[in-house]
């Protein structure tokens, strides 16, 4: 019988990224049950890793059972009560979810628009915020949809000006873009497990500072979600240890395996490489001659890579190609964009030199088959000598 999934494919899309043998091993490892006070330690060791991922000291640093969405709701139904005035930055699919969520918690929303592929503005979120008493400023740091990367730097600092938490939606970029969470002020942030830290889907890692915390604990109401509730999973990752709800211990040592990785190599050269991978690619498909979504380099997502679809072309036909012909996924266009683009994810352990030329030959191989007339060798030699140009500046660096 062949087992589904049994064939390996090379995870090129939005997420999951493909993960390092050390993660699938962890995965098999025998269970141990989840009050276990070798379980435990597996708890806190993830704990410690993940406050070094997200660059914070911050005590309530955790990953919830569900994947980066229960992240998202996770946050926006604690930090956000019925009536709270929320400022969320929408540039993208997924501050479109999170307006949604926003709504189901009851949260009065002012949505601050930028077009699809263009970074939000900081002084229109500055306007947003001094209309009204804000409790949240909620943002995307790396849009999956557009391939934009939101600068962060002073969105704090304004929030905080205004009175306003702020929360930030690392879910395509902790693990591979720089996010400075106690550095930038940024008072809650969740992420997912499978896209820039190479584990599985299952788990959403996420952080608050005490300001945040103490949003939390000054409530008026309960949380309307029981299992999604911070302070009552808070009572299990840390302080008392009681039972919540049955921990996915297997999850959590892959997670841990896919933390110690990112540990080894050293967050900032594991940055650098997904900086300049992505950057590698865009060069060869420049040569390609397809273009990307937008061209202000500054907002360059690192883990996503977004191709404008040629005219004439078919998404779901080149993209099953890739598949068939080549065991490679790459993703489609969200919402607004679909048909329109393609998404190359260099996510983790996806972001490396050998993917960045072996989806060049094949988009360009699929891509010829239907008469496109730039040829792989141009882009390739290109991307050779990106990559020759960077390998003497380390040697000369030393
Ligand atoms: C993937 C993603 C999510 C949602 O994560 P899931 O694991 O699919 O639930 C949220 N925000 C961003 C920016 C994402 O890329």
């Amino acid at each position: 019988m062949q087992i589904e999934g049994k064939k390996e494919r090379i995870l090129l899309g939005p997420g999951p990224s493909n993960v390092h043998s050390r993660v699938l091993r962890a995965l098999s490892s025998p269970l141990l049950g989840h009050l276990d006070p070798d379980f435990i330690n597996i708890m806190q060791e993830t704990m410690s890793f993940l406050r070094l991922t997200f660059k914070t000291s911050n005590p309530l640093t955790i990953a919830f059972s569900g994947t980066g969405s229960a992240g998202m709701e996770s946050c926006l139904v604690n930090l956000l009560e019925p009536g709270d005035r929320v400022v969320i930055g929408i540039n993208g699919f997924f501050g479109e979810r999170m307006r949604e969520m926003a709504l189901r918690a009851g949260a009065e929303v002012r949505e601050v628009a930028a077009p699809w592929g263009s970074p939000l503005d900081p002084g229109d979120l500055t306007t947003a915020l001094r209309e009204k008493k804000t409790k949240l400023l909620a943002v995307v740091q790396g849009e999956t949809s557009t391939g934009i990367l939101q600068p962060l730097d002073e969105l704090g600092r304004l929030a905080h000006e205004q009175g306003a938490l702020i929360l930030v939606d690392a879910a395509a970029s902790l693990g591979g873009c720089l996010l400075e969470t106690d550095f930038w002020e940024l008072d809650a942030c969740y992420s997912g497990s499978q896209k820039a830290l190479s584990c599985p889907p299952g788990l959403a890692p996420a952080t608050f500072n005490p300001r945040a915390e103490e949003a939390i604990r000054n409530r008026r109401h309960k949380v309307q979600s029981w299992y999604l509730d911070v302070s009552l999973i808070q009572d299990y990752w840390t302080s008392g240890r009681l039972y919540h709800h049955t921990a996915p211990v297997s999850m959590l040592f892959a997670l841990r395996e896919a933390l110690r990785l990112v540990q080894e190599e050293g967050l900032e050269k594991r940055i650098q490489r997904h900086r300049e991978n992505s950057q590698a690619l865009r060069c060869g498909l420049a040569v390609l001659g397809l273009k990307g979504l937008s061209r202000d380099e500054a907002f360059f997502l690192p883990t996503i890579v977004p191709i404008r679809i040629p005219e004439g072309f078919d998404d779901g036909e080149v993209r099953g190609r890739l598949r068939k012909d080549w065991g490679i996924e790459i993703g489609g266009g969200l919402g607004e964009l679909r048909g329109k683009i393609w998404r190359v994810g260099l996510m983790g352990e996806g972001s490396t030199r050998k993917n960045v030329r072996t989806i060049l030959h094949s988009l360009a191989d699929v891509l010829g088959k239907c008469g496109w007339p730039e040829k792989a060798e141009d882009a390739l030699a290109v991307t050779d000598d990106f990559y020759r140009d960077l390998d003497d500046v380390a040697a000369k660096a030393g």
